[in-house]
């Protein structure tokens, strides 16, 4: 089964990737679309919103069963902030978006900023991620979720993972995501109890594409 991963995070795409790997599905990046991904805006009021969107979008855009991901950091002693908005939470004082790699520099400085001084105890944090599955006619197939608590380190360390990364050291831990191995954090990680989630569901899908097309 062919499966469109609809993102232009290559950090979130090298971590879906791995997450696929041993389903029987042919992943489709936005490079194969002729016309790139579809701009959606982002408008939601929760991850859930945001992620429906963008699979609908992607699935009608590639003509394929759709995977999006609408992820972020929820910070306990910001009331959650920035949630919904992490990925351009430090483009609020600036008059254009950025480069992400320096959006991600940049959003990690305001996190820094925010919590400076506070102790270990007011450092707490969560990563949620929702991923839905959308078919070409709109139909979603599944929406799941999956969190990882956790806490917001004192300096960025590690040069793995991407985002906060380099500040967010799970719960039990005492490495960053960064520092981490690509399997430790896909073990821990948000995204990857989202899609242990998700995981039969493609499976069905793919079994059920098969005897399509055994017909
Ligand atoms: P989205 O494209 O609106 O879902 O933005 C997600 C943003 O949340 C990313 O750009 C990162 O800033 C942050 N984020 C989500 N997942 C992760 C992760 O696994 N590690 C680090 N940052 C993440």
């Amino acid at each position: 089964m062919e499966l469109f991963f609809g993102t232009g995070n290559d950090g979130k795409l090298r971590e879906l990737r791995r997450l696929v790997a041993g389903l029987p599905v042919v992943v489709v990046t936005p490079a194969a679309l002729p016309g790139g991904l579809p701009e959606v805006v982002e408008d939601g009021a929760s991850f859930l919103e945001n992620a429906e969107k963008k699979a609908r979008a992607f699935a009608s855009a590639s003509g394929r069963v759709a995977l999006a991901d609408d992820s972020g950091l929820c910070v306990d002693a910001l009331d959650g902030a920035p949630g919904i908005f992490s990925a351009r939470w430090s483009e609020d004082e600036l008059p254009g978006p950025l480069p992400r790699g320096e959006r991600d520099l940049r959003n990690n400085q305001k996190l820094l900023a925010a919590l400076a001084g506070q102790p270990k105890e007011l450092r707490g944090a969560a990563y949620l991620a929702v991923l839905c599955l959308a078919a070409p006619d709109g139909t979603i197939l599944a929406s799941v979720e999956g969190r990882c608590r956790g806490r917001i380190g004192r300096a960025p360390r590690g040069e793995g993972g991407f985002g906060y990364d380099p500040l967010f050291v799970a719960e039990g831990r005492a490495l960053t995501m960064a520092e981490l191995p690509p399997s430790e954090k896909d073990a821990l990680s948000h995204r990857g109890a989202a899609f242990r989630e998700l995981r039969p569901v493609l499976e069905r899908l793919a079994a059920l594409d098969e005897a399509r097309e055994n017909r």
